[in-house]
């Protein structure tokens, strides 16, 4: 591929090594961003119906926290880091250097379609790489200021936009980069894991998958129930980390449900359809997908469509089983199962037996169920009384486990995915230590 050999011999060239040179070309992302930040705001409108708010809120302001963060500590986070000496090693140094890795490829998706594509190209620009981006062809709106922006900002060899779909998305896997970053679905998160082993690629992806949010019967049942409604239908529900189904005691479930209805008009208005500032479905593929599940158990709140603009109202199914269509898949829209359980602990053998999940959420007062949570369950990161906040600060790594996920960014840990840690060992030449080598007599010979 030609514009991947371009951006080889330009890595080569040293160009994007020096830290002057990726502090340089973060101010001119930021400034970009700031620049586009009007164009931004209509194509994610155009794409998803996302309101200025929202956009402004996940997609444009988290990117800039982001990188003042990396501009601030990239110096230090660039330093070789010294290691302690070994008895065994006498007379030499270790350190660890930070080595980019070279040509990147960056796989974005469509529900953040701006700030999923543009995160991880922070990583990569700090870390010193060359990149290619593809972005999502489901919001192509956005994938084309990214386009532009990219375009208008930087030389192809150093960082570029790679517009398509599947068949462009498998030629770009089949290149042999030096690094794949990808963010999407688990079904396709294994062909790319598949593809990076004919190269032995390093690779991160960013997956998804069914995330629970635990309500027992100790928790501030209000708060609980604002913060489940605001991550789960934010952006209608085609968020990565939104609950994905309510797991609550049965001793409190009433009284969540009245309190989750409530939260759900404070917060989306009692007609949710009509309200501009409501996200739609990304598609008719999608709409269709979810309006099959609202059959399942007994709605108890929303279930209104617009099959013209695909919209759906949020949506609260109770009575719902892991037997039940809902429970089978991610749901990734604006649909919230209720699940119900009498002992901690049957929630969290069923759970057990689901894929590690890429968040969890639990909202409870007590440090004894909160231990419990963390010590018997494994899950890519998550909140205790909060609900998608733990992915909005630069200093927790952002990842999922297993069927979740591979590997981890946001802050010192975008840096750390996008450079190897190079061990170099130091020796001296003062001195030998014959021990090592076989027939000589002496421990320690000066040179
Ligand atoms: P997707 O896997 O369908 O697509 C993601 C990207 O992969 C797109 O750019 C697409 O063009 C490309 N692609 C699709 N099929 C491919 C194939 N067969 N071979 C190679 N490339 C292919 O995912 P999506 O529908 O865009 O996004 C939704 C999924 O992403 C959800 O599962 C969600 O949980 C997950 N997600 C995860 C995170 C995270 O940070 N962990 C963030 C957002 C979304």
């Amino acid at each position: 591929m030609a514009l991947f050999e371009k951006q080889k011999s330009y890595f080569h060239m040293g160009n994007t090594k020096p830290l002057a040179h990726r502090l340089e070309a973060l101010t001119l992302l930021k400034d970009a961003i700031k620049q586009y930040e009007p164009k931004i705001i209509e194509a994610l409108h155009q794409d998803l119906h996302k309101s200025e708010f929202e956009s402004y809120m996940t997609e444009i302001g988290i990117l800039y926290t982001e990188i003042d963060h990396v501009k601030k500590h990239l110096k230090k986070w660039m330093r070789p880091k010294k290691v302690k000496t070994a008895l065994t090693h006498l007379g030499t140094k270790g350190k660890i250097h930070h080595d980019p890795y070279g040509v990147t490829l960056i796989i974005a998706p469509w529900n953040y379609p701006f700030q999923l594509a543009i995160a991880p190209l922070i990583g990569a620009i700090a870390g010193g790489n060359t990149a290619i981006l593809k972005p999502s062809e489901l919001t192509p709106h956005t994938a084309n200021v990214i386009d532009e922006m990219i375009s208008h900002t930087y030389i192809p060899e150093y960082i570029s936009v790679v517009q398509g779909g599947v068949d462009v998305s498998t030629e770009l896997l089949e290149t042999p980069f030096d690094y794949i970053f990808f963010t999407g679905s688990v079904n396709v998160g294994k062909i790319v894991m598949e593809k990076a082993s004919h190269h032995l690629t390093p690779h991160t992806l960013e997956l998804g998958g069914k995330s629970p949010a635990i309500v027992h019967d100790d928790a501030s049942l209000k708060l609980a129930a604002k913060r489940i409604a605001w991550g789960k239908y934010i952006n209608a529900g085609q968020t990565c980390v939104a609950p994905d189904y309510v797991y609550v005691h049965e001793g409190v479930k009433e009284r969540f449900l009245e309190l989750l209805a409530e939260a759900i008009d404070a917060l989306y208005s009692t007609d949710p359809i009509n309200h501009s500032e409501y996200t739609h479905i990304v598609n008719e593929e999608h709409f269709k997908r979810l309006t099959r599940f609202l059959d399942n158990g007994q709605l108890i709140k929303g279930g209104q469509t617009n099959s013209d603009k695909r919209i759906i109202a949020p949506t609260v199914l109770s009575n719902i089983t892991f037997d039940d269509a809902v429970m089978k898949d991610e749901i990734f829209g604006p649909i919230l199962p209720i699940l119900s359980y009498q002992h901690l602990n049957d929630a969290i053998e069923m759970i057990q037996k689901q894929p590690k999940p890429l968040a969890l959420y639990l909202f409870s007062e007590k440090s004894i169920t909160q231990q419990t949570i963390l010590d018997e369950l494994s899950f890519g990161g998550g909140c205790i009384n909060d609900t998608i906040y733990h992915l909005a600060t630069p200093y927790l790594p952002f990842g999922g486990v297993g069927a979740s996920g591979t590997g981890n960014y946001h802050g010192k840990y975008s840096f750390d995915t996008f450079t190897h840690q190079k061990s170099v060992l130091k020796q001296t030449t003062y001195f030998d230590l014959d021990l090592r080598y076989p027939n000589q007599k002496h421990g320690l010979k000066w040179v």
